[in-house]
Order: structure tokens, then sequence, then C-alpha cells
């Protein structure tokens, strides 16, 4: 190899034949001719590029990492390894939920790019949901993908050898972590410089938030289990961005965030983009009432929520070799209800949880540096604040209420009526 290249280089459209033309695994796929191949950059991401590349036999996506990051540009840096966990992780979920995440064909840690599958005719679920799509498989689909990647990779499962092990690999993630860390948890609670909301509509609004007390303690408590409880390898940024969907296929996509964290993470931030999309509809009538949508994203959320619980049930009860809450204690000792009294306990934890990671996903999707095209694609600036008012109560409310919230059926009851009052 050349000195050129192991150290690292962009792509560009032109350089990528010339570049990838001589790896195997990519010309057994699409076609040996380099300069037959036909490339496209897509990568309408905020930190990558993602390329198309299409040769007589197929069609591969490759992804690099780029040593900054793309939406802000090279005044802030972001390390070229994440791409590096971003394969590891795309692995580990094939492995424990296979079929789902993009089949990967290439791995080049140097140049910080990945060969993968490229996933068509298929869309991203948030453009699908902006277009009142209702997809009929995702809530079963993805409760399934959550509840196997995440009790698959936690001490419930694996070997705590080899979670350990893992769980280290992965502590590098750090500057992946630090961007959720004040991204998410913190900058939506004070006046911090990257963040933006639809002004002067929510300045009320958001002044009262970043006064509540209870909402910013909330917030750093929720914080504090994402740092500290290294439960499970998280997909990281599990949002309707990270899916892509077909009618009869749901798809994962953008592990880079990967870390260990708790369960209850990936799972809120799932749902809290649900409920935006559920808010955000109001702002998407144009061609006609959303009501069916608002019914069916509901429905999503119940469902989701019900698939997830009931794959991680079974799983439990099937498949819990790992260190905690050993069948030696329970089932081996004839107290089954032992560790059906674990498992409760456990859902139940998940459960609150879920609800503070998820009010604070929707906070900082409309008050911090990242928003969602949910609601930036409402062009009337009144009419997206009065959607977004609404799910900022939602979220205030699910955040700190969350150990008073009992059912999903009772949180999307608590949805409808914040949204109704708002429309009154
Ligand atoms: P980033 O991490 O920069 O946000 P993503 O992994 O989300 O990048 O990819 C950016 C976009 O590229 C996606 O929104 C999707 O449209 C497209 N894309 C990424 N991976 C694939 C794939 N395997 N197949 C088809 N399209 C893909
Ligand atoms: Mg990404």
């Amino acid at each position: 190899m050349t000195k050129r290249e192991t150290s690292f280089e962009a792509l560009t459209v032109e350089s990528l034949p010339g570049r990838l033309g001589g790896i195997e695994a990519l010309t057994a796929r699409i076609g040996n001719d380099s300069a037959a191949w036909k490339v496209r950059e897509v990568g309408d991401g905020n930190l990558n590029l993602v390329f198309i590349v299409e040769g007589p036999n197929g069609a591969v996506v490759v992804k690099q990492a780029l040593p900054y990051v793309r939406l802000v540009g090279d005044s802030w840096p972001l390390p070229l390894k994440r791409s590096f966990f971003e394969y590891h992780a795309l692995i580990r979920q094939e492995a424990r939920a296979p079929g789902v995440v993009p089949q990967v064909l290439h791995f080049d840690e140097a140049q910080a790019l990945i060969v993968m599958e490229f996933l068509t005719p298929h869309v991203i679920l948030r453009k699908a949901l902006i277009a009142g799509r209702e997809l009929p498989l995702i809530a079963r689909d993805l409760g399934l993908f959550m509840a196997r990647t995440l009790f698959r990779g936690s001490d419930l499962a694996m070997p705590t050898r080899e979670r350990k092990a893992d769980l280290a690999l992965f502590a590098d993630n750090a500057e992946l972590c630090d961007i959720t860390e004040n991204l998410v948890f913190t900058d939506p609670y004070f006046e911090a410089a990257m963040n933006r909301h639809t002004s002067p509509q929510l300045d009320p609004l958001v002044a009262e938030l970043r006064a509540d007390r209870d909402l910013k303690v909330e917030a750093q408590r929720m914080k504090h289990l994402f740092a500290a409880n290294a439960e499970t390898l998280l997909h990281g940024d599990l949002h309707s961005g990270s899916i892509m969907v077909t009618d009869a296929e749901t798809r994962v996509i953008d592990p880079e965030f990967a870390f260990y964290g708790p369960i209850a993470f990936d799972v809120g931030m799932l749902l809290a983009n649900y409920w935006m999309s559920y808010f955000s509809q109001d702002g998407h009538e144009a061609d006609g009432s959303r009501d069916s949508m608002r019914a069916y994203l509901l429905g999503v959320i119940a469902k989701t929520w019900s698939a997830f619980r009931a794959e991680f049930a079974r799983l439990w009860r099937t498949e819990r070799t790992g260190m905690l809450y050993h069948r030696s204690l329970f089932e081996a000792r004839g107290d089954t209800i032992g560790a059906e009294q674990a498992l409760g306990a456990v859902v139940q934890s998940i459960w609150h949880d879920m609800l503070g990671f998820a009010g604070i996903e929707i906070h900082r999707r409309i008050l911090g540096l990242a928003h969602n095209a949910d609601f930036e694609t409402i062009e009337d600036e009144d009419l997206r604040a009065s959607c977004e008012a609404p799910a900022l109560r939602f979220g205030r409310q699910i955040t700190v209420a969350r150990r008073e919230l009992h059912s999903i059926d009772e949180v999307n009851a608590l949805a409808a009526l914040i949204r109704g009052e708002a429309r009154r």
C-alpha cells in the first residue's frame, strides 16, 4: 500500500472509481469496469459523505466520515473513528437482529469508509411521515429490532467478559457521546450559542421552560443515566431519519453514535420522533386533513411499545443467559413467578426512563441546534410555532411526570389532550 492510500483523503465523485475500483467485495457486486461506474453524492445528513455507486450489475452505498461536522464545516472537528464505531455497530446489530441494517461489504478504517448494501426503493421514514404515508410494518419491525439489539447486547444475555471488552471498545466513541450529552441534555435548557427556535412566537414558552427548575433537574437526571448507565450497545441516534422504509420492509441505518448506554434511550428517541410527527401534522394539512395520519401515528407508538415489550419478555424467558437475574435464583429453583416479577420491574424502569428521554429529545429538536424536518418544512412560522408549542408542553410533561404515567394509551391521550387545548 502506498502512503497516499493509508492517510485519509476525502472521496469525490471523480476520484471514487479509481480509488475503490480494486476492492473485490465491490467489483463482485456491481461490476469490474470501474470506468463504467456512475457515482452520485447523496448525503443529506449532517456529518458524512454518502455516495451511491452504480455499476452494470448493481449498486452500493459508500459512506465516508470527514474529519469535521459537515453541517458546520472544519471549524467543528470530529474524529474519523466514528466510522469504525458505525462499522462495529452494524456488525453487532446484524448478528442480534438479522436483516435489518444494511449488509456491510467492505470497511477501510484509515479512509473511514464503509461500503454497504444500497437500500432501494427505500425512502427515509421521516420524509414518508411528512408526506402523510402510513407504513404498515414499522411498529412491529422496530419494536422487534429494539428489543433484540438492546436485550442481546446487555448483561441479560451476553457473557459479561465479552460485554465488558465491548464496552471498553465503544467507550472511545466519546466525541459523539459528547455531542449528545451537550446538544440533547444541556443546551436546550439555557441560551446556548448554537440554539435556535421559532422566534418570537415561542419566546415566552421557551423562557418558561428554561425557568422550570423541575424540568432542568429531570433533564440532568436523564443525562446522568445516559452517561453512567452503560447497560447495552445502543444505536444512539434512532430517529425517523435513521430508518429507511418501503411498505414491505423496515431498515435501520447510521449507527455512528453507538455506545453503551441505557436501554430506554433508543426507545425514547424513536417514540419522541413519532410524537413530534404527530404534533407536526397540523402544519401539513394544505392538501387535506391529517386526522387519519394522527390516529395512525398514535397507533404506531402504542404498537411499537407493545411489540418491544412482548419481544423483550420473550427474550427474557428464553435467552436470559447473562449474569443478571440469573436463572439459578429463579427458574432453576422453580421460581418462575420471581423471574416474572423481576421482568416486570426491569420493564417498568425502561418505561419511565423512556418517557424522560423522549421528552428531552422533543425539546432539543425544537430548541437546540439540530431541528427536524417534520417542523422545519412548515414554512409559515405562526403555524409552525403552533405545532411546536404543544409538542414542547407535552415533552415537559412526560419528562417531569414520567413516574405518574402508567400506560402508553395514557401518554397518547395526554398528547391528544395537549394538542386539543392548543387548537381551541
Ligand atoms: P449521516 O450520518 O451523515 O447523517 P446517513 O447514514 O444518515 O448519513 O446517510 C445520509 C443519507 O444517505 C440518508 O438519509 C439516506 O438518504 C442515504 N443513505 C445512507 N445509507 C444508505 C443506504 N445503505 N442505502 C440507501 N441510501 C442510504
Ligand atoms: Mg449520522
